[in-house]
């Protein structure tokens, strides 16, 4: 079969594939716990890191919800912690995509930006991204006024007036770190109940700089050089009304990085690999872990924890392939 991707040709790198026992495609907490499980066990991983060092977390302004940090600790430093010892172990990372997979036959042969690897075990732990609106305006205001990280882009908002779309954990994570620096943060939500968990339900209900607008969706981002307002439509109504605004955060869930492992293995409709929960997917010395296969608990420690468990299997897999 050939690699899934083939805007790269296979042939375009001429250096020899470096080989590996354990290849790791992302650096997410699932592909940083798996990169140090495997460390550990001596089947000295490397890890493809992508674009994002530390994954979607490393967006997150503080992570409440890690065991061991009782006051919290930030999504990039919790990144760098988890490299950091990786790393103690032997573990290597290197600043680079895969763009190409080939998993008919082993040794697996993964293509990156800048060569390949024939790897006797992969593990897929590139995470997922963030959902787009898909409606007018969106793409040409991102970065100027259209943001999908507070993290990253909120301070831009001193004093101003923002919105959030979305009603789960993020949005409500977000909006709650972009009181901080906006002057007004107005929640915009299709239904008429949150499904985020209740302490945020509650911290943002109780926000005097937090309003919700309920029952809505954004039609159209408007704005010449940044964003000026929404056209903002009542879902029950149908009533479409223009609402001023600074900016616009979306956080409307994610979707699946698993683009190029299309055709090469299982994956449901919605592009999620299929993976049991040995972290098996359907090819044998092809594991998954994280958002690349879980739609269900998405948190840093089912991420690290499927990490983890991943890397153990790919151990035990080396060892019944060598025995
Ligand atoms: P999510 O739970 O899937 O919520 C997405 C929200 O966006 C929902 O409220 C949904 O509305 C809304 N939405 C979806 N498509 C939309 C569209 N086209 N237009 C308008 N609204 C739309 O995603 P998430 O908040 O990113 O959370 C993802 C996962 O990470 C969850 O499992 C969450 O628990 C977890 N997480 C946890 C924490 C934490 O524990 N502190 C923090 C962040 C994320 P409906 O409600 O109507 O479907």
């Amino acid at each position: 079969m050939e690699f899934s991707l083939t805007g790269f040709s296979t042939g375009a790198n001429h250096t020899v594939p470096e080989e590996v026992k354990v290849l790791i495609l992302g650096a997410g907490p699932s592909g940083l716990a798996a990169a140090l499980y495997a460390a550990r066990a001596e089947l000295s991983p490397l890890v493809l890191t992508g674009l994002s060092l530390g994954g979607q977390a490393s967006t997150t302004h503080l992570i409440e919800n890690y065991p061991g940090f009782p006051e919290g600790v930030g999504g990039a430093e919790l990144g760098e912690l988890f490299q950091k010892q990786a790393e103690r172990f032997g573990a290597r990372f290197e600043f680079d995509s895969a763009i190409g997979v080939d998993f008919s036959s082993r040794p697996f042969r993964v293509k990156s930006f800048s060569r390949e690897f024939l790897a006797e075990t992969v593990i897929l732990a590139t995470g997922a991204s963030p959902n787009h609106l898909n409606i007018p305006g969106e793409k040409e205001l991102t970065g100027k006024g259209v943001s999908y990280c507070a993290t990253c882009d909120g301070w831009f908002f001193k004093g101003k007036r923002v919105a959030v779309v979305g009603g789960g954990d993020s949005a409500l994570e977000e909006a709650l770190f972009l009181t901080r620096y906006a002057d007004s943060v107005t929640i915009i939500h299709r239904r008429d109940a949150l499904r985020a968990g209740a302490i945020l339900q509650s911290r943002a209900l109780s926000n005097p700089k937090i309003q919700f607008i309920w029952n809505t969706v954004v039609a159209e981002i408007k704005g010449e050089k940044a964003v000026e307002s929404l056209v903002l439509k009542n879902v029950q109504t149908g009533e479409e009304t223009n609402y001023p605004t600074d900016g616009i955060f979306i956080f409307i869930g994610n979707k699946p990085n698993t683009e190029i492992y299309r055709g090469q293995l299982e994956m449901d409709e919605r592009g999620y690999v299929i993976a049991n929960q040995l972290m098996e997917t359907s090819v044998p010395g092809v594991f998954a872990a994280g958002e690349v296969s879980d739609a269900i608990f998405r948190q840093v420690i089912t991420s690290a924890g499927m990490g983890a468990a991943a890397a153990i299997q790919a151990g035990r897999f080396l060892e019944h392939m060598e025995g």
